[in-house]
């Protein structure tokens, strides 16, 4: 995070998919740099069966001073997190663990026009917010109603994240019109090998989003016997050309999905 530019301030939930070190073990360090700063707000940790006791195993390691909450949320089956902007939804997957796949979904919003704002004289800030919520405001002795400031009503974008688990129906469902990042283990020459240890090939990741109708696909989990992973975006390719392979520190500006069919 603090090579990618971005604030721990910002942190205020976690989804942890399950709990294989890999997917979990960057929290206690990330908890206990967050401690040496002023922050009070709790953060809240979604997981899988099990996430309570791995937290509390984070709170006793190493001696520090936690001055904010960590609140384990423990999620049993399909879970849905409604925020005013957008939504997570957490399905059960098919790894040998429990394990969530995530929907984030980025809320229809009508945009906000800032001339039509200012032209009535409304300054920026706490009434904008008001406006862009949908709420009326009282201003200079007069009233504003929200349709006078806002515009069409705009598609977000979504992104699916199938974490570790072979292909699946409910990931393929969910990709529609989204930006799916899937599980690209293997090749399809180890394909027993990611069945038995469940995981997905490059192949089985193009075809969920080919079939699923995503608008690009983004292969991550690759098995270090991959010098670059280049074989494996070969392979996904073929079946689905929108792929890349996701790197750490990698960039991709959302906005290039938004909206479309669905
Ligand atoms: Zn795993
Ligand atoms: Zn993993």
């Amino acid at each position: 995070m603090m090579k990618a530019g971005i604030s721990f301030m910002r942190i205020n939930k976690i989804f942890v998919t399950h709990l294989h070190g890999d997917h979990f073990l960057g929290i206690p360090g990330l908890v206990q740099t967050i401690s040496f700063s002023d922050r009070r707000e709790p953060i809240y940790i979604y997981g899988p069966e099990g996430i309570a006791e791995a937290i509390d195993a984070v709170r006793g390691l190493g001696e520090y001073q936690l001055r904010f909450e960590l609140i384990p949320v423990e999620m049993d089956g399909e879970f849905v997190l409604e925020e005013e902007k957008y939504r997570i939804r957490a399905v059960p997957v098919d790894h040998y663990i429990p394990t969530y796949g995530l929907v984030f979904e980025e809320k229809k919003r009508r945009t906000f026009l800032r001339e039509r704002a200012e032209a009535l004289g409304i300054p920026p800030g706490p009434l904008y917010s008001k406006l862009q919520r949908g709420e009326v405001v009282e201003f200079q002795g007069r009233t504003v109603h929200p349709d006078e400031v806002l515009g069409e009503r705009k598609e977000g974008f979504r992104l699916v994240y199938s974490s570790d688990t072979r292909p699946l129906d409910v990931i393929k469902e969910a990709s529609r019109g989204a930006v799916l990042i899937h599980d690209a283990t293997f090749g399809e020459e180890y394909r027993d090998h990611a069945v038995e240890t469940k995981h997905s090939t490059a192949a089985e990741a193009a075809r969920v989003a080919r079939d699923g109708g995503a608008k690009a696909l983004y292969l991550y989990h690759i098995s270090p016997r991959y010098k670059n992973g280049k074989e494996l975006y070969e392979e996904a390719k073929k079946i689905f050309p929108e792929v890349t392979l996701a790197k750490d520190f990698m960039k991709v500006d959302m906005s290039r999905y938004k909206g479309g069919k669905r």
